[in-house]
């Protein structure tokens, strides 16, 4: 296979291409590599493949719908498949959100949901409204808005001159306190507080439009919030007149262990964005999710006739990523997938924290059916540890994320208990021949 033609995303491209992993098909729990392998997915390919791989339903949804109606422009024109994907995900969606903006990605649900929140200030006359916070280690996408947002260091370095009126708040994670904690950690609700004084000392509280917090941050190596943190966040901008945005384009459909993050930590945005578990991963779609209020707010400013909202995708609401996420929709309700997260997720955190006490498991983090594994890094630098761990794994069969020096690992939600355990005996046979290694080493 000729590899040289693609440049390849978020990849070491010329380390990759010297030892290509190439996965040919998928079913189930397991993709197959070029090997003839099994590989058990312990990522649900990148967060998103939550109904399992090559769901027939689903697939088949998608084949049907491209026979029918492959593509029709959605400017001022429409098809009743994209009404209809809205109406399934409003209806499962948490309460108050009652209008979907259809996206093509998570990244584009971040910059249109920033948008939104600019238009909905404006619409009411708060044109001074124009800042953003966002949080260190946050990932909101690649795309300027969302870059811009986002924390996580290596993602922004390169760019150097991202947009302006943009502020970050700390990100929740401490060890020392919070060390192999279980769910939400005890402490640091208070760290909400620094979003208060950020506001009075640097800027002006009427010159901030939102504030956007993944509930759990995933990319950044799973980071669970502190117990009482998000409700305070909530707090501060009802206070202020400041949009909360949710990125729960991870947390979102039943990885926490129930259908969305806000439900099961119990704390509502005002925006809520999504993409990946939508379609199941099939065919890329995202979703901003907002209220009457905001909808009404933005279109009732618009005269009679003139567009309400200029921000669109050519592939808007397109006819296959709807029937698929129709599809995924009506799969997580009748399979109850959300309810097998939420059964699953003690025996999957009892597994993730089995492995404490290992060579170099510096901390466990989980809630629902994700959890991260950090490990101490080496000499050698950041994630090259956990990236041999990794590789090893790969090679024993078992797929999974590797985030700085944490492994993460969210499987499909039809994992099974014995899956579970492959998964995480597989983690700890790697870490322990990494380690037997370097004590060969040094
Ligand atoms: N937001 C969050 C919280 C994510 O985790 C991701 C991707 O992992 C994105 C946005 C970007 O999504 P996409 O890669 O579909 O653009």
């Amino acid at each position: 296979m000729n590899l040289d033609a693609l440049w390849m995303p978020f990849s070491a491209n010329k380390t990759f291409k010297q030892n290509p992993r190439i996965l040919t098909s998928a079913q189930g729990m397991y993709f197959t590599d070029d090997k003839g392998r099994q590989i058990l997915d312990g990522c649900a390919g990148l967060w998103c493949v939550n109904a399992g791989h090559g769901n027939e339903r689903i697939t088949q949804a998608i084949a049907e719908q491209s026979k029918k109606l492959d593509f029709a422009p959605f400017f001022n024109m429409s098809h009743d498949i994209g009404f209809k994907a809205a109406e399934r995900l409003v209806e499962m969606a948490p309460k108050g959100f009652d209008k979907a903006f259809f996206t093509n990605s998570g990244s584009e649900s971040a910059d249109t949901s920033l948008k939104i929140a600019l238009a909905y200030h404006a619409a009411r006359g708060e044109t001074g409204r124009v800042k953003f916070i966002g949080r260190e280690k946050g990932y909101h996408g690649v795309n300027f808005g969302g870059t811009s947002v986002g924390g996580i260091g290596g993602n922004r370095k390169a760019f150097n001159h991202l947009l302006p009126f943009v502020d970050h708040i700390r990100h929740t994670l401490d060890i020392e306190r919070n060390g192999f904690s279980k769910g939400l950690p005890a402490y640091g609700a208070e760290w909400a507080d620094e979003l208060e004084n950020r506001i009075f000392t640097l800027h002006d509280p009427k010159s901030i439009a939102a504030v956007i917090i993944e509930p759990m941050s995933g990319s950044a190596g799973v980071i669970v919030p502190p117990q009482g943190y998000l409700q305070r966040i909530r707090d501060i901008c009802t206070k202020h007149g400041i949009l909360l945005i949710f990125d729960e384009v991870i947390t979102g459909f039943g990885r926490t262990g129930g259908d969305w993050a806000t439900n099961t930590m119990g704390v509502t945005p005002d925006i809520l964005n999504c993409a990946k578990g939508l379609t199941n991963g099939t065919v890329p779609m995202g979703a901003v999710l907002v209220g009457n209020e905001i909808y009404n707010t933005v279109v009732d400013a618009a005269p009679e006739g003139a567009i309400e909202f200029a921000h669109g995708y050519t592939y808007t609401a397109h006819p296959l990523a709807c029937a698929a996420a129709i599809a995924t929709l009506d799969v997580y309700r009748d399979e109850g997938l959300f309810e097998r997260a939420g059964q699953l997720a003690p025996k999957f955190e009892q597994a993730a924290h089995s492995l404490k006490g290992l060579p170099f498991v510096k901390d466990i983090r989980n809630i629902g059916l994700v959890a991260g594994i950090e490990l101490e890094t080496s000499a050698e630098g950041l994630g090259k540890r956990a990236g041999l761990v990794q590789q090893k794994c790969y090679e024993a069969g078992v797929l999974m994320r590797l985030t700085g020096e944490t492994l993460a690992l969210s499987p499909p939600l039809i994992v099974n208990e014995a899956q579970i355990d492959q998964i995480f005996s597989t983690i700890g046979e790697a870490v322990k021949a990494v380690a037997n290694e370097s004590a060969v080493k040094a």
